[in-house]
């Protein structure tokens, strides 16, 4: 069967980045756990030639979601249709969704908190028992239609685990949450990508890339393709190491990949000197959006230990207290960059 891939929606891809992703489990580097029973699942469905239950990813942006959807659609020798929940603002558009379907495609929904509690009520069914519940018209004239579907996969991905309604959460037969990855996973996929692009990378300097990445590949590849316009100009045939850290020392990338809205928020948190911030008065601090500092920033800087977040509000911890310190006594820029 020719596979089809319909994209409604992507917004923070450019075309590289779209060029660079994975389209076999063997590219996909890390999460292995994910990958395994992912492998096992789809196997099992396929030999029981039946469509993949819906599945649910949740985790910061960037680590690798909509790519394992490409991949399973892959796998699963089907077509996929990728959309975003901002997108399908009325019960219209999902039917529009769902009757363009086929057995067994998968229907790929980003940031799938954001649907409206209408278009989840028509999702219910849809995904259950592969049925649209629609009322058609309005007032006296108004009528309910039900339109059996094909067997359909969906996959929905999330940033806020904490913000999916629970009865759309009941619905997916499998939940796996991304984790960050670690350095040698992040220079896997530098290394690969560098490859990729027809530059490759010496492994020192992706493991220096890896360092400063926030354990995120998008931010990984995006840092790669900068480093490779330096190299580019050096008339360096492969990335070496002392490019690598002039490039990202240019782009202000400090050592542990923060950037700089972490480091507004250290430095908020380190200022309060232990007194525990909510995340409101943190917002209008950065002025920056709270479900930002809660999906994209704070994330990676809990993972790794740097700050905490309490009953109170978030505390920046004894970690960062050392590392920002240490860092002062080493240099003149207050320890924010190498
Ligand atoms: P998300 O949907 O979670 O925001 P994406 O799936 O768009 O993240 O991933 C961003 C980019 O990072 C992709 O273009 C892909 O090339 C790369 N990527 C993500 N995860 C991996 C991985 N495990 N191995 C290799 N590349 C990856």
């Amino acid at each position: 069967m020719q596979r089809v891939v319909e994209i409604e929606k992507f917004e923070s891809d450019s075309s590289i980045e779209f060029s660079l992703r994975p389209i076999e489990w063997s590219e996909y580097i890390g999460q292995e756990k994910i990958k395994k029973n992912l492998q096992v699942f789809i196997e099992a469905s396929k030999k029981r030639e039946e469509a993949l239950d819906h599945i649910l990813f949740f985790g910061p942006p960037g680590l690798g979601k909509t790519t394992l959807a490409n991949l399973i659609s892959i796998q699963m020798q089907s077509n996929i249709k990728t959309t975003a929940a901002p997108m399908i603002e009325k019960a219209g558009d999902l039917a529009a969704l769902l009757t363009n379907i086929q057995e067994g495609d998968v229907l790929f929904i980003d940031e799938i908190h954001r649907l409206s509690p209408a278009v989840e009520e028509i999702l219910y069914p849809a995904m259950e028992d592969f049925r649209l519940d629609i009322i058609i018209g309005s007032g006296p004239a108004a009528q309910s239609v039900k339109i059996d579907l094909p067997r359909f996969t969906l996959i929905g991905a999330t940033t806020r685990a904490g913000m999916i309604s629970n009865p759309l959460r009941d619905r997916f037969g499998m939940h796996f949450r991304m984790q960050f990855y670690n350095q040698d996973e992040l220079a896997s996929i530098i290394e690969q990508a560098a490859q990729k692009l027809g530059k490759p990378a010496k492994s020192e300097s992706s493991v220096e890339i890896a360092k400063r990445s926030r354990g995120t590949p998008r931010v990984a590849l995006r840092l790669l393709k900068r480093v490779r316009d330096f190299a580019e100009v050096a008339n360096e045939n492969e990335i070496t190491l002392e490019t690598t850290k002039y490039a990202l020392n240019e782009l202000g990338v400090n050592t542990l990949g923060f950037d700089e809205q972490d480091l507004k928020l250290l430095d908020l948190l380190l200022s309060a000197k232990g007194k525990p911030m909510g995340l409101s008065t943190i917002g209008a601090v950065l002025s920056e959006d709270e479900g930002t500092i809660e999906d994209v920033i704070e994330p990676y800087l809990i993972a790794n230990g740097f700050i905490e977040k309490t009953a109170r509000g978030r505390i920046a911890t004894q970690k960062s207290y050392e590392y920002f310190r240490l860092q002062s006594q080493h240099d003149d820029t207050g320890g924010l960059f190498e």
